[in-house]
C-alpha cells in the first residue's frame, strides 16, 4: 500500500514509494499445490523475490519475499512454504515453525489459500487451525484459487465458497492466479484492509503496540541483508573472506530464479547475514578488473535488496589523491541513503600506511574521510566510518560491529507516547525567535521502521517549513542515538 503518498510526504520523492513497503506485509499460507506460488509470482510478477531459508534443514522451502503490486496497493507479500512442513509433520517444529511464526507475526494479514476445484481437504482444515492459533492476530483472507475450473452456472462455484466460509475467516475471495480471474475482488478486499492498517497505526493506541519491544524483536531477527560494495581492487573480496572466516553457508540458485540470488550466508553474533548479490560481484569484480566502473551495485535493484551497504574505499589511492572519494563512490553512498539504506564506510588497505604512522598523510586520511562523507551527504551526520587491513584480517570485528548496530538503529521503534514526552521537552528547550515562529505541531509518532519514519501532525494552517524538519530530525537522531542513519520526518495535517 502506497502510504508515503497517502501521508503527503514531505521529501520522500515518488521513485521512493515504490519501496516504502515496510507498511504491510502480506503471508501466502496453505497446504502444497494449492497455487501459493502461482499467487506469489502474479502478485510479484517479475520483479524479484528475496529467498530466505533455513540453514541445515531439509525439510522446509525457502521462504519468499517480494513486493506486490496490485493495482496502486504496494505491499511486502512472503510465501511461507515452511508452514506447509509444519502442519503436515509435528516432528519438524523448531526451527521452522519459529520462523514461520516470526513470518506471520511481522505480517498484517494471511492469504489462506484452498482449492476451488479439489474442495476442502483434512489438511485445509489443519492449516485454519494452525492459522487461528499463530496468526490470531492478524487479518485472515480465504483465497480459493484455481477457480477458473469452476462456473457459476452450475453452481459449482457458489458450492465451494460455501464450504470455503466454513473456514472461519469470513467470506471467501475465488480467483485464479493462472489466468488472473478475479484480482480485481482480491484487490477489493485488501485495500479496505490495508487503508485500516495505514489508519489503525496513525492512531496513538495502536502505535504504542506496534512499537512494542516484542515488535522490534521480531524485526531486528529477521535476517541482515549486508551489501560490500566498491570499485574494483579496492579489497571487497578479501574484506569478505576475513568476515567469513568460519562459519560460512553458501546457498544454492533457487530453481526459477536468477544466478544472482546465489547467496553468501553466515552468522554474526547470534544472527543470520545474507551477503546480497555476492555471487554477481565476485563474477563481475574478476571480469571488471581495472575498470573504473563500479563492479557491484551499479543499479538500484541490487541497492534496495540490502538494508546496510557497506562502501569499502583504498586508503592508499585516498592518500595519493587529494579527494577521498571518486565520483563513483560518492555515487553510490548518496544514493545508499537517499534509497534509505543503512551506510558503513570502510578503509581498507590501511596497512599501506603504516610506514607513515607519524606522518601527515595518515592522519590526513583519518580526518579527511569522515569529513568528506559528511560534506557529501550532509543530510545524515555520524555515519560510520571504519578503517581496516582486510588483508591482515584487521578491523573486520569492527566493520561487523557497526553493520550490526547500523541495522539496530535501522529498525528501532520508538512508541508515541515517548515521542511525544520528548517533542514537548525539545519545543521548550529551543529558544526561537518569538512565539509565532515555533511550529504547531500536535503530535508526533513513528509510522514505520527501516528506516525509521516519522509523522508530525500539525494543524490545518500550519505547515513545517525546512527549518523546522531539519531541527526535528536533528534533534531526533541526536536524542535517540539515530546518528548515521537515514530518518525521514513527513507532515500530515491532524484529523
Ligand atoms: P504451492 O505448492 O501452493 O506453491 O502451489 P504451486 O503454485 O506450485 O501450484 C501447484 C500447481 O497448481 C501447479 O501445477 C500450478 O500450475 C497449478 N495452479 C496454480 N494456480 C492455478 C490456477 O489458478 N488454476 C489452475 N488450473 N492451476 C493452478
Ligand atoms: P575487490 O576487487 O574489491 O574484490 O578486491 P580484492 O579483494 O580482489 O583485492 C584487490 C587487491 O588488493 C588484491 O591484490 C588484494 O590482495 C589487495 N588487498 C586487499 N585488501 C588489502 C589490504 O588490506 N591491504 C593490502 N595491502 N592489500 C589489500
Amino acid at each position: 500500500f502506497d502510504s508515503a503518498g497517502s501521508l503527503s510526504s514531505g521529501g520522500i520523492n515518488s521513485e521512493m514509494e515504490e519501496f516504502d513497503i515496510d507498511t504491510a506485509d502480506a503471508d501466502c499460507a496453505g497446504r502444497p499445490n494449492v497455487g501459493k506460488s502461482a499467487l506469489f509470482n502474479r502478485l510479484i510478477r517479475r520483479r524479484e523475490a528475496l529467498v530466505y531459508n533455513t540453514p541445515n534443514d531439509h525439510v522446509t522451502r525457502d521462504i519468499r519475499d517480494g513486493v506486490a503490486k496490485l493495482g496502486d496497493l504496494r505491499f511486502r507479500v512472503l510465501d511461507s512454504a515452511g508452514l506447509e512442513a509444519e502442519v503436515s509433520s509435528s516432528s519438524v517444529l523448531g526451527r521452522t515453525a519459529s520462523m514461520t511464526k516470526t513470518v506471520l507475526a511481522s505480517s498484517q494479514f494471511a492469504l489462506f489459500l484452498v482449492d476451488a476445484r479439489d474442495g476442502l481437504q483434512p489438511m485445509d482444515l489443519d492449516v485454519g487451525k494452525w492459522l487461528r492459533k499463530h496468526a490470531s492476530g492478524i487479518k485472515t483472507l480465504v483465497v480459493m484459487n484455481k477457480a477458473e475450473l469452476l462456473d457459476d452456472i452450475s453452481g459449482s462455484l457458489a458450492a465451494a465458497a460455501g464450504e470455503a466460509y466454513t473456514l472461519g475467516f469470513g467470506d471467501p475471495i475465488a480467483l485464479s492466479a493462472e489466468t488472473g480471474l478475479g484480482m480485481t475482488e482480491l484487490y477489493e478486499a485488501l485495500r479496505p484492509l490495508l487503508e485500516d492498517y495505514v489508519l489503525r497505526i496513525l492512531k496513538d493506541e495502536d502505535i504504542h503496540q506496534i512499537g512494542s519491544r516484542e515488535d522490534e524483536d521480531i524485526e531486528s531477527k529477521l535476517p541482515l541483508q549486508l551489501a560490500i560494495v566498491g570499485r574494483p581492487n579496492v579489497g571487497k573480496s578479501t574484506l569478505l573472506n576475513a568476515i567469513l572466516q568460519e562459519n560460512r553457508v553458501l546457498v544454492g540458485p533457487e530453481a526459477g530464479l536468477t544466478r544472482d540470488s546465489i547467496r553468501v550466508q553466515f552468522q554474526y553474533d547470534g544472527r543470520n547475514i545474507f551477503l546480497v548479490d555476492t555471487a554477481g560481484w565476485l563474477e563481475r569484480t574478476k571480469q571488471d578488473k581495472g575498470a573504473s566502473s563500479l563492479s557491484i551495485m551499479q543499479s538500484r535493484k541490487h541497492l534496495m535488496r540490502a538494508h546496510v551497504v557497506a562502501l569499502v574505499l583504498d586508503a592508499e589511492e585516498i592518500a595519493r589523491d587529494r579527494r577521498s572519494m571518486k565520483h563513483a563512490e560518492v555515487v553510490i553512498a548518496r544514493r545508499a541513503v537517499e534509497e534509505g539504506r543503512g551506510l558503513v564506510v570502510v578503509v581498507n588497505k590501511m596497512d599501506l600506511l603504516k610506514g607513515k604512522q607519524n606522518s601527515k598523510i595518515y592522519e590526513r586520511v583519518i580526518e579527511a574521510v569522515p569529513e568528506e562523507i559528511q560534506t557529501v551527504i550532509p543530510q545524515v551526520s555520524g555515519i560510520p566510518v571504519v578503517f581496516v587491513s582486510a588483508l591482515e584480517g584487521k578491523g573486520r570485528i569492527a566493520v561487523m560491529r557497526e553493520v550490526v548496530d547500523t541495522y539496530e538503529k535501522w529498525c528501532l521503534r520508538l512508541p508515541t507516547a515517548r515521542l511525544n514526552r520528548w517533542l514537548r521537552k525539545v519545543m521548550s528547550r529551543h529558544s526561537w525567535k518569538d512565539q509565532a515562529a515555533q511550529p504547531k505541531i500536535k503530535y508526533f509518532t513513528q509510522v514505520k521502521a527501516r528506516p525509521p519514519t516519522f509523522v508530525a501532525f500539525v494543524s490545518a494552517k500550519t505547515r513545517l517549513s525546512d527549518t523546522d524538519l531539519r531541527f526535528l530530525t536533528k534533534s531526533l537522531k541526536e536524542d535517540f542515538n539515530l546518528g548515521g542513519i537515514p530518518v525521514r520526518i513527513m507532515q500530515r495535517t491532524a484529523p
